[in-house]
């Protein structure tokens, strides 16, 4: 029924994007646009687009939700960097953006907020009564749509209830419970894929407080790590956008050899073996600089780990920490370019021709803004 308006917003937020983030990626080089500037773009321009009408139109339809949630995608992994075929989760736990589902669903919810409040008299709130009757004797109705998005959420949560159990105060408890539902959810479809074990467990960090367990904000490396290339590098290794050879799903029947480290032959091809445990002599001297730099600029030496599980918490600690997080990336990326991007072209790799901007050096420069 509404197929129609779903196909008007997937063309106005193509637009727009096109004439946003993606112009400002034309203009100053693939993924050089800060993540948190495209944020405030998606915010500002795109969203209003996306979630047009969905306080009227509820998403029962997946056909037509699709159009929406393909173009958000989109959106979402050329902020961060990623390419075409990156995963999802991902999409929403580094960036702190909800599924658009969610907030589609939160906007329709807000608006019952304020039906529930209206007194009997106010049209629209006789309207909504009206809906509750035709759910009431099944038939379509706004309240029967949103009982049935509630339904098919893929994550649980409780019935809607009838109108008359309805306020104001529960509609923004249950927004609540749907935010906090949704982010468990978000934090459990991460922990399931092996490609993202980097993330699993990992601990946010802060400037002046202690890490701590989020399992949906806008993550530090995207504002600590200044210099383009090195956060690309450090958010697809993060992201499992590297085809590294060891990393398949488990009960996978690709044969070891064909899973062996493409330098040493010795141990599976992990992100943990090639960054922190491999031989190769490129990737030695690289660590050894990132030792020499963690020792010059925060008096603190890199231990180097002896197995596949002391790697993981070492380049876990070495990743999500405040400060420690900029030579990392910077070691992430020089290790990345010489092993070739692991079989994987990076499009900024193409801009490596071109001179830097003034004031970004991509091999020896750091700067340490605290943010934009
Ligand atoms: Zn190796």
């Amino acid at each position: 029924m509404f197929r129609a308006h779903y196909q008007h917003k997937r063309d106005s937020t193509n637009y727009i994007f096109w004439k946003t983030v993606v112009g400002c990626d034309l203009y100053l080089g693939y993924g050089r646009l800060p993540p948190i500037v495209g944020c405030q773009l998606y915010y500002a321009l795109l969203d209003c687009h996306l979630t047009h009408g969905s306080d009227m139109i509820l998403d029962v339809d997946p056909v037509s939700f699709h159009l929406l949630d393909g173009v958000n995608h989109l959106v979402l992994r050329r902020i961060l960097g990623l390419g075409h075929h990156s995963g999802i989760p991902q999409l929403y736990s580094e960036l702190g953006i909800y599924p658009l589902l969610v907030r589609r669903l939160e906007l329709a919810l807000r608006y019952l907020a304020y039906l529930v409040a209206l007194p009997s008299s106010h049209l629209a709130r006789k309207a909504l009564t009206d809906a509750e009757s035709l759910r009431a004797c099944g038939f379509a109705s706004w309240l029967g749509d949103m009982a049935y998005v509630l339904r098919n959420l893929p994550f649980d949560m409780p019935p809607l209830p009838t109108l008359g159990q309805m306020s104001s105060a529960w509609c923004d408890d249950f927004i609540k419970l749907l935010r906090r539902r949704c982010r468990a959810y978000v934090h459990g479809w991460v922990n399931a894929q092996p490609s993202l074990s980097l993330l699993h467990g990992r601990l946010e960090p802060f400037k002046e407080e202690p890490s701590r367990v989020v399992h949906l904000t806008r993550r530090h490396y995207l504002h600590r790590v200044t210099v383009a290339d090195h956060r690309l590098a450090l958010t697809r290794l993060l992201c499992g956008s590297f085809h590294l050879r060891g990393v398949h799903r488990p009960g996978s029947d690709i044969p070891l050899d064909d899973r062996l480290c493409r330098k040493c032959g010795l141990e599976v091809e992990t992100p943990e073996h090639v960054l922190l445990l491999c031989r190769d002599a490129e990737t030695a001297q690289a660590r050894r600089e990132l030792q020499d730099r963690l020792r010059l600029d925060f008096h603190y030496d890199l231990e180097l780990p002896k197995s596949h599980a002391e790697a993981h918490v070492t380049l876990q600690q070495l990743i999500f920490h405040w400060h420690h997080v900029v030579p990392a990336a910077r070691f992430i990326h020089k290790v990345s370019k010489c092993w070739h991007w692991f079989g994987h072209v990076l499009p900024t790799e193409l801009m490596e021709d071109e001179p830097a901007f003034e004031g970004e050096h991509l091999d020896d420069s750091d700067t340490e803004a605290d943010g934009w």
